[in-house]
């Protein structure tokens, strides 16, 4: 008889999200009239710019001709894309990873869930508490996690790095020492950020421990300040300890678009073994790449104009952050990130919770926000705010909460 794999079965049952939609529909549906504000789920609102509009337009054309026509990819993704990639988020930065190292994907939501697979099932895995969820569920999914207590909100195979106000909501090296090390900065959900140097301290800690680092960088174009990395492989050591996982949707606004990747340098090694080629053959044999035409579009992010554009959307959600940075604080609210990342996490006032104060600023403000104590336990009694709105209901929902 057939079975199912039963670590699904192990999943928490009610995502963050889809609980925030519940509630929401509940109360449309009891308040027809509210003009409600999202500043919930961390996707983008702007279009895509003109430059890559034409690219796209331009390789749909590219494919209704024989001659310029397109079938499968290659595995690793086009070299045109690759090479643009390793030039300029790479070597541009003084950052030593070729072309070559690069694997294009549909994003790193699939990356950062799928990478798991290349190592054992014994490996222990660190996270950040608060942290992105998808590290954890796939965790939970390969068998990895162990149990989870309801108490305590946490996985027993898991180690939880608390990231709080005091450790300035950065992680800790944590007392058991991990296999697997998942570190994303600019941070979702806090928007705290590492410096290079404290970034070097985790590399240095890896390298020693014979750990890896999965380094996720989705939010890598917020970085205004100079002394955050824009890479882990600015630091010494990080080629043989560490994989960078990129996305081009919260730069360029490709959430609905799909592109992003991997880079795992061929000098990282574990057991003789090559990582590049274990995630080689991997992603050769269970998936066929991201099209063509998203290639091309991608290409186009990294071209002059496509770079000019793309810096006017970051900056356009970075108004907003500031807007809401801001205005909290002046209205007595404990506010921190939103510099260097498009997430503003705030303290709930008054003692509640996470969930109470969702509840209370849907309720007095008609906003939506995410509850600190979806991303983990540390997170309770915090709340996130994403600076992705449009500009003028940004404003407006700042303004309600400042008077509520
Ligand atoms: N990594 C982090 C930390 C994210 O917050 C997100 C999306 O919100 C992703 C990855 C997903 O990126 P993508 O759209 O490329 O799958």
């Amino acid at each position: 008889m057939v079975k199912i794999n039963s670590d699904y079965t192990l999943l928490r049952s009610s995502y963050l999200f889809s609980t925030i939609a519940k509630k929401v529909k509940e109360y449309e549906q009891a308040n027809p009239d509210a003009n409600i504000i999202r500043l919930g789920i961390g996707d983008v609102t702007r279009p895509l710019s003109p430059t890559i509009i034409d690219s796209l337009h331009k390789a749909v054309d590219e494919m209704a001709a024989a001659e310029t026509f397109r079938g499968y990819a290659p595995d690793l993704g086009y070299e045109f894309l690759r090479s643009a990639i390793a030039r300029n988020d790479y070597e541009l930065r003084g950052c030593d990873i070729a072309a070559d190292e690069i694997f294009v994907s549909d994003g790193a939501k699939s990356d950062s869930g799928n990478i798991q697979e290349i190592f054992s099932k014994d490996c222990k895995v660190a996270v950040c508490d608060p942290v992105y969820p998808v590290y954890v569920d796939t965790n939970v999914m390969a068998g990895r996690a162990g149990t989870y207590d309801e108490t305590s909100g946490k996985w027993s195979n898991i180690i939880y790095m608390p990231c709080t106000k005091e450790t300035g909501f950065l992680p800790e090296i944590p007392t058991e020492t991990p296999d697997l090390i998942y570190l994303c900065f600019p941070n979702n959900p806090s928007g705290s950020t590492m410096t290079k140097t404290r970034l070097q301290e985790w590399v240095d800690y890896a390298v020693r421990n014979k750990a890896i680092i999965i380094y996720d960088a989705a939010y890598e174009s917020y970085i205004s300040e100079d002394d955050v990395p824009h890479s882990i492989y600015e630091c010494e050591g990080a080629r043989e300890c560490a994989i960078e996982l990129r996305s081009f949707s919260k730069n360029a606004g490709f959430t609905g678009v799909r592109l992003g990747f991997t880079v795992i340098p061929k000098t990282l090694m574990v057991d003789g073994v090559t990582l590049h080629s274990l995630w080689a053959r991997r992603h050769g044999t269970k998936y066929n790449g991201a099209p063509y035409i998203v290639q091309r579009a991608g290409e186009a992010v990294y071209s002059e104009e496509g770079k000019k554009e793309i810096r006017g959307l970051v900056d356009y959600y970075m108004n907003n952050a500031a807007y809401i940075l801001n205005g909290l604080k002046k209205a007595g609210y404990e506010v921190s990130g939103g510099v260097n990342a498009p997430y503003i996490w705030l303290k709930t006032p008054k003692g509640m919770t996470s969930w109470e104060y969702f509840d209370y600023l849907l309720n007095n403000a008609s906003v939506v926000g995410t509850p600190g104590s979806g991303f983990g336990p540390s997170g309770e009694g915090y709340f996130r705010l994403t600076a992705f709105g449009d500009a003028d209901k940004t404003k407006e929902a700042v303004d309600r909460i400042v008077n509520m």
